[in-house]
């Protein structure tokens, strides 16, 4: 087959923020497919065909773009962030795994993105400084227990924890729950950072102790990070933002 499939991580939006690579993979596709606000991210060329579609229906748009490029295509799967964490590349390879036996001689590439956590870590300083984990809060695709009992196996293990689709209009209770469980393993003071539309115009970013966060300050646009026992904050004065931190050192003579 001499189509290609690539999955291209579009990063948090600002295009200072998209890789050179993941340009040219953009660059050299005949037709760019993803979800609508992310192939609008792209600026339209005469050239290159658009096939935009809703965001529910992530195995079907990657079974359309595994047909396009099995008929020859060069096609960009295009994602928000980094493709491979809670996005499209997972889907593209489930589709491959349980489709057409054709598809898997396909050149199937990803290029990765600048994911959310990191966008939003990077704006307040080094909260992942130490050991980390990331999770989706969503539990449209696997059941709220096993969200529940990972997020407090990482809370006991003094991870930080950065949480993804912390809420929406269809899942409003989850992430009051999770705020609830961090304050059965964390104490008040634990910094919580709401990093909501990391690098676009309407970017929002409070940091707050966990003893006065409430879920109604996030949206779908959030990323939440929950600091560990380690995390800290360097106090700048009132009016301006501390710095978080959480240190690479930990129990060791130094
Ligand atoms: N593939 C994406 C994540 C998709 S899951 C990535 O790597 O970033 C969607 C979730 O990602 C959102 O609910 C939100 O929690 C987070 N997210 C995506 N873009 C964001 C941004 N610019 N700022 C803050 N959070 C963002």
């Amino acid at each position: 087959m001499t189509g290609l499939l690539t999955i291209v991580g579009l990063g948090p939006s600002d295009p200072r923020w998209l890789t050179p690579a993941a340009s040219e993979a953009l660059a050299c596709a005949t037709d760019l497919v993803g979800y609508g606000p992310y192939v609008d991210r792209v600026p339209e060329r005469a050239d290159q065909r658009r096939h935009s579609s809703d965001n529910r229906v992530e195995l079907d748009r990657a079974r359309f773009a595994l047909d396009l490029a099995a008929k020859g295509a060069r096609v960009a799967v295009v994602s928000g962030g980094d493709p491979g964490v809670f996005a499209m590349a997972a889907a593209v390879f489930e589709a491959v795994e349980s489709g057409d036996p054709e598809w898997r001689s396909l050149d199937i590439r990803v290029e990765p993105g600048i994911t959310a956590m990191l966008g939003a870590a990077a704006r307040v300083g080094a909260p992942l400084g130490g050991d980390f984990c990331a999770m989706s809060l969503s539990d449209n695709l696997k059941p709220w227990e096993i969200v529940e009992a990972r997020l407090r196996a990482a809370l006991t293990a003094d991870f930080v924890v950065a949480l993804y689709n912390p809420i929406s209009s269809a899942r409003p209770w989850q992430l009051g729950a999770a705020f609830k469980i961090a304050t059965e393993t964390r104490g008040p003071d634990t910094p919580i950072i709401l990093a909501r539309a990391v690098m676009r115009p309407d970017e929002r970013i409070a940091i707050m102790p966990l003893s006065k966060v409430e879920a109604s300050m996030a949206d779908m646009s959030t990323l939440v990070i929950i600091g560990a026992t380690t995390t800290r904050l360097i106090d700048r004065g009132e009016d301006i933002s501390p710095y978080v931190y959480t240190p690479r050192f930990y129990g060791v003579p130094r």
